[in-house]
């Protein structure tokens, strides 16, 4: 069964519970969701009882918590360690971050590896691999996955051997994954036209074991562009006959496959694309 869903709101007043009414009045059987604004570090308590309803919520709607996604706030990086306090609060979210992924009963935390902002590749990435073993002590449940980025700006992770030679610094791996992000690859040069030639590179310079979760998302710019801009399935420069072939892929087929396109307008088209999807049928919900 595809396991396909988009990100999802999560605000103070219904928590877990409101993001799994969003997801299912999207038709998905999956969704990823910000603990609090993507942008800034301002956290709520976790209300328990909230997070019940909605995990017996989901058993109702036969949806596994196990495929569903928190992701860290953008601002966390890991990879610049020029000013120790900043340094050391990315750290310090990320251990709250996690314990709330905990109270939720959520087992997977994507995260952009960082940017090394003019230290280079091999500091950032030194930097990434000590907060992340920092991060990882103390937890024993939650799984860190890191995502593959367009290599904008000074962005760590634009390859698969960079995301490979951290992971090869962590020391609980199997607390450490990879979520793929369909348009940060082609932004970031990956020909996606033949996603099993990504599969095994990927497999080769990884292991596909480590692969968790994808991120879905049309591209607003073409291959190497390194920008990442999201577009609507379909309407980007990958397409919507590769976007189907990449989620149809059985090779990951188990893998929770996440929409992050943009809202048109004031509209979230999550129900639209993922229906689209799953008849496999392109339908011009933008009339553009
Ligand atoms: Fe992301
Ligand atoms: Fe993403
Ligand atoms: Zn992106």
């Amino acid at each position: 069964m595809l396991i396909i869903g988009s990100h999802v709101g999560f605000n103070k007043d219904k928590q877990l519970l409101g993001s799994l009414e969003e997801a299912l009045s999207y038709n998905a059987n999956t969704f990823m969701f910000y603990t609090g604004a993507p942008q800034n570090t301002k956290r709520v308590e976790i209300n328990d009882d909230l997070t019940k309803k909605a995990i017996l919520k989901m058993k109702e709607n036969n949806i596994d918590i196990n495929n569903i996604i928190v992701h860290a706030p953008y601002i966390i990086n890991l990879a610049n360690n020029k000013e120790d306090d900043k340094y050391d609060f990315s750290i310090r979210f990320l251990i709250e971050e996690i314990k709330r992924c905990e109270s939720l009963k959520i087992k997977y935390l994507v995260l952009h590896p960082g940017s090394h902002v003019g230290l280079g590749v091999d500091i950032g990435i030194k930097n990434i691999i000590f907060a992340l073993n920092k991060v990882l002590e103390n937890n024993n449940s939650v799984t860190i996955l890191l995502e593959t980025m367009a290599g904008k700006g000074t962005e760590i992770g634009s390859n698969f051997l960079e995301l490979k030679k951290i992971i090869d610094g962590i020391n609980k791996k199997e607390l450490i994954g990879v979520c793929m992000d369909t348009c940060h690859m082609n932004d970031s040069g990956l020909d996606l036209s033949n996603f099993n030639n990504i599969l095994d590179l990927f497999d080769k310079e990884i292991g596909l074991s480590y692969l968790k979760c994808i991120h879905i998302n049309d591209s607003k710019n073409i291959i190497a562009s390194r920008k990442d801009r999201h577009e609507n399935i379909g309407y980007g420069t990958i397409g919507f006959s590769n976007l189907i072939n990449i989620i149809y892929n059985e090779r990951i087929i188990n893998i929770p496959h996440i929409l992050e396109t943009p809202y048109v307008g004031e509209y979230a088209p999550y129900k639209e694309e993922i229906e689209m999807i799953r008849k496999k049928e392109f339908k011009n919900f933008k009339n553009v």
